[in-house]
């Protein structure tokens, strides 16, 4: 069980308690820790143990307290969440960090990319290979069936998961689908949609996306299958995944080929060495990255991220124009905040609160746009799709910073993002909200940090801090809603990345003593350990205790 105990410190511990027991707190507790065994809650029970020996007038070896200490520790927690070994997602870490900035940046329908992007993203595929079918085969079709399980099931209704299964099947894809048109599924749900394949035209509906089982030996908890029935007979079947950030896997895949990073990394360490090596920034690391990674220019890498700060703004200004009256879909009946604090953010009574108020305004309002349905930007996710915008808009609009450097700092903001991605996860289903609201946070600090041209350790540390602060974050939004608590969690998100910022590059950047890779780590082991009903579920916390009426 345990390596023997010293015996000099037993000998030692009782001719202490023969003289006065309570002559050091440190003898009441055993001091070897048994392998296995949470550190905090063994001292504890040692401790106590040893001080109800000391109130009963009986003296107690170590060994003894380490004995009792086992004797009534807990059981073991809750088991892992339950993610199959061979995912990719799961896999990943091993190699360099391979994502680039397309796949990572995406444009698509709130409110949020695992539940509605991700999907999307799945039919839509399913959609293509199902035409690739043999026309023999094809001419047999009678059905198209989408059934979600595990988190998809108990939140998809909240997230309108079923509307996005829906719109990749009849042939939209998450970057150009017109939200009136999920919207006009919500508002007229009989509606049926004729899918050509082949000579075959079938009608499909939102009857035909199922709830399906929530528990369940899923590989994810994000699970989905999409098949071309012939009545009963199955001609066509497909698992998938919606790994998080609008990332899909499926029974079977195996990640893209792509070329070798000029400046291969796994860890934020490895990050900044080639950038101090190289005296060049973080963001030109992975630009060069991205370049030799993807096969593109740097015009054509510029021009990507050009558009997803375009998307930012926009989705700002979209969300600060509308009514203090409006109301976001869905059961909470929630009022839309962003004008009304934007308005108090502009007013001069209340000057002494103008920055952080328009940052709180800029990120509910793109997070009142992600709530609408309306499109987003992942960075990383749809839930988080109100932190980076607003700090990408107060820099650009507010601050006038030089766009150059703001687009230096989405590339930045991009490796921590990836490093995230690689160690850890930017699933809630996965992780909690600290995947998603810290993990946007992290990536916000990251953005100002580079904005403001500070050295790379000043990014990281900026990225660290902003992540730390957010370990352990638990996701239980109300109703199902990506709204409760997350469209005021955006604006927390952005302060909190400011505030990282403002930290870092005031402080001697060496004498911070965490360094990123271990945050991240912590982000991982976090992830593991936190109770499943914490993950998108709505089975605990806030969903719990706020009471609709
Ligand atoms: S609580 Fe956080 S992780 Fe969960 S849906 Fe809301 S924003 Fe996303």
């Amino acid at each position: 069980m345990t390596k023997a105990l010293d015996r000099s410190l037993i000998k030692r511990l009782l001719e202490a308690d023969c003289e006065d027991p309570l002559a050091s707190t440190d003898q009441l507790t055993s001091q070897e820790i048994p392998p296995g065994v949470d550190r905090r809650t063994f001292l504890m029970r040692s401790a106590v143990g040893g001080a109800a020996a000391v109130m009963m007038g009986h003296s107690i070896s170590a060994q003894e307290r380490t004995a009792k200490a086992l004797a009534t520790l807990p059981q073991a927690s809750s088991p892992k969440p339950p993610l199959a070994a061979d995912l990719n997602v799961v896999k990943k870490g091993q190699g360099p960090v391979l994502t680039t900035a397309d796949e990572f940046y995406k444009v698509g329908p709130g409110p949020s990319s695992s539940h509605t992007i991700g999907p999307m993203r799945i039919t839509y595929d399913f959609y293509q290979r199902a035409t690739k079918l043999p026309a023999d085969k094809l001419a047999r079709a009678t059905k198209l069936q989408v059934n979600l399980f595990g988190s998809l099931s108990a939140t998809g209704k909240g997230h309108g998961t079923e509307r996005a299964a829906l719109a990749g099947l009849v042939g939209n894809e998450p970057a150009t689908v017109d939200p009136k048109f999920l919207d006009s599924l919500r508002d007229k749900p009989d509606q049926t949609f004729p899918v050509k394949l082949g000579d075959k035209s079938i009608n499909v509906s939102l009857k035909d996306i199922i709830y399906d089982a929530t528990k369940g030996d899923f590989k994810h908890p994000n699970t989905m299958t999409v098949k071309v029935l012939a009545g009963d007979e199955v001609l066509l079947e497909q698992e998938y995944y919606s790994v998080g950030g609008g990332f899909i896997e499926w029974k079977g895949y195996t990640p893209p080929k792509k070329n070798p990073p000029k400046y291969p990394f796994r860890l934020m360490k490895e990050l900044r060495a080639h950038a101090d090596n190289n005296k060049i920034s973080i963001a030109k690391v992975i630009l060069a990255n991205e370049m030799s990674i993807a096969g593109r220019t740097e015009a054509e890498v510029y021009a990507f991220i050009d558009k997803i700060i375009n998307a930012m703004v926009a989705t700002v200004k979209s969300g600060l124009s509308m009514s203090e009256d409006d109301v976001l879909p869905g059961p909470i009946k929630l009022h839309s905040k962003a004008a009304t604090v934007y308005k108090r953010a502009m007013d001069d009574k209340y000057a002494s609160d103008k920055g952080i108020g328009a940052l709180s305004a800029f990120a509910l309002a793109a997070s009142e746009e992600n709530g609408r349905g309306h499109l987003v930007i992942t960075a990383p996710t749809g839930g988080s799709a109100g932190v980076m915008p607003a700090l990408v808009y107060g820099l650009l609009e507010v601050r006038k910073v030089d766009r150059q450097k703001v687009r230096d700092g989405m590339l930045a903001a991009l490796a921590i993002g990836y490093l995230c991605k690689h160690h850890a996860t930017l699933s809630a289903a996965e992780g909690g909200c600290q995947a998603e609201i810290g993990v946007a946070s992290s990536m916000a600090a990251a953005l100002t940090a580079t904005a403001y041209d500070e050295e790379s350790r000043v990014v990281e540390n900026a990225a660290e801090s902003a992540l730390e602060h957010h370990l352990g974050m638990t996701c239980d939004p109300v109703a199902g809603y990506v709204q409760v608590p997350c469209i005021e969690r955006c604006a927390f998100g952005a302060v909190k990345a400011w505030t990282a910022y403002a930290i870092a590059s005031n402080e001697i950047a060496s004498r911070h003593r965490v360094d990123f890779d271990a945050t991240v780590m912590a982000l991982a082991e976090t992830a593991k350990d936190m109770n499943s009903k914490y993950k998108e579920t709505s089975e605990a916390g806030l969903a719990l205790s706020v009471t609709l009426c």
